[in-house]
């Protein structure tokens, strides 16, 4: 690390919230391979927040473990799979530390750049991004929509996420407290970073492949967190619905100007019931998608009224006698 300037921050703890699923074949590695890392800041006090969310695996038996022999692990098992976003979540409220990083267990993110991320913190942002420069074993159809989706979003939203960047990254107080009060269901935590605003930074790494496992995102699980992303950052799509509307409705008054024309100045009606056909079938066809995109927000609005808990802790270890940050069982958020 370079030398702080004069009027850096101090920090007293720094807290890494990690989200887990079923990642029994990384996590010794992934601890051993963080603390080594943070060590070799010094004078850095850290606290490592693993969240296991509804694990079916060994996962939980090996956080257990890893507490046992290491004070600094703090451990939130969810009562079931609720889904990383959440359980990021639930590691930042669990947080106690001046900053927060978020980084998958999988060794993806690489823990070696955190001190850069601390550096570029001290120096004054309060957010710090890790930025892919490569993306190893990952599908050109992975990159390709992952491009497709960052471009989308920020035309559709009035943020903008920073390209090659994901949940990897650094986080003040500030920040992090802000995003405790956002109490919204369909998180998309990218999107609502970029919107808190702050002074965004960036540090650059390589991507490696996943150390050991499967990824926990299918193709069905990756397009509802796109569709969480866009439908909770915008309602263009509703626009959209509308301007189509308005020209559907202006090609139907010229096809009626055109019948009439037809019909006044010849003996003749207009005929072509394939044409017919294919206008009702195509106009139903839009209708219907329509409706769709409306039921999706309905849908949306419908589970944040319920105002649920985000999530429900089953065991939390670790923690001072409080429990957490504020020792609360549920996220509640408000
Ligand atoms: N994850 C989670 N809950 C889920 C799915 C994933 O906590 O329902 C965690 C997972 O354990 C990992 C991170 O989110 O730490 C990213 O998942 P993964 O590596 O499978 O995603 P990919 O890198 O393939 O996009
Ligand atoms: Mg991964």
């Amino acid at each position: 690390m370079s030398p702080p300037p004069d009027d850096a921050r101090s920090l007293s703890l720094l807290s890494v919230v990690i989200p887990c699923f079923n990642e029994e074949s990384v996590l010794r590695e992934t601890h051993r391979r963080l603390t080594a890392a943070l060590e070799e800041v010094s004078g850095l006090d850290f606290e490592a927040i693993y969240v296991d969310d509804g694990s079916g695996d060994a996962t939980l038996d090996i956080l257990r473990e890893l507490q046992q022999v290491d004070q600094r692990v703090r451990v939130v098992s969810l009562s079931r799979n609720f889904g990383q976003q959440i359980a990021s979540t639930t590691g930042l409220e669990s947080a106690v530390g001046d900053a927060v990083v978020i980084m998958d267990a999988d060794l993806q993110d690489p823990p070696e750049v955190i001190p850069e991320m601390l550096d570029r913190w001290q120096q004054g942002a309060d957010i710090v991004h890790g930025q892919r420069t490569r993306r190893e074993g990952e599908t050109w159809f992975k990159l390709w929509t992952g491009r497709v989706f960052n471009r989308l979003f920020n035309r559709l939203s009035q943020v903008s996420i920073p390209p090659h960047t994901g949940d990897f990254g650094l986080m003040d107080r500030a920040v992090v407290d802000a995003l405790r009060i956002m109490p919204e269901h369909q998180r998309f935590l990218r999107g609502m970073i970029a919107w808190v605003g702050f002074r965004q930074d960036a540090v650059t790494y390589q991507r490696p492949v996943r150390f050991k496992g499967e990824t926990k995102y299918p193709l069905k699980k990756l397009i509802g967190l796109a569709a969480d992303g866009i439908l909770s950052f915008s309602v263009k799509p509703l626009r959209l619905c509308i301007w189509s509307g308005l020209l559907t409705s202006a090609l139907a008054l010229a096809g009626i100007v055109y019948a009439l024309v037809v019909r006044l100045s010849t003996d003749a009606w207009v005929s072509g019931w394939a044409m017919l056909f294919v206008a009702v079938l195509f106009v139903g066809g839009v209708q219907l998608l329509f409706l769709g995109i409306i039921g999706e927000y309905l849908g949306r609005i419908y589970f944040e009224v319920k105002r649920r808990p985000l999530y429900l802790v089953r065991e939390r270890l670790g923690f001072a006698p409080a429990g957490g940050a504020d020792g609360r069982d549920c996220g509640a958020l408000t």
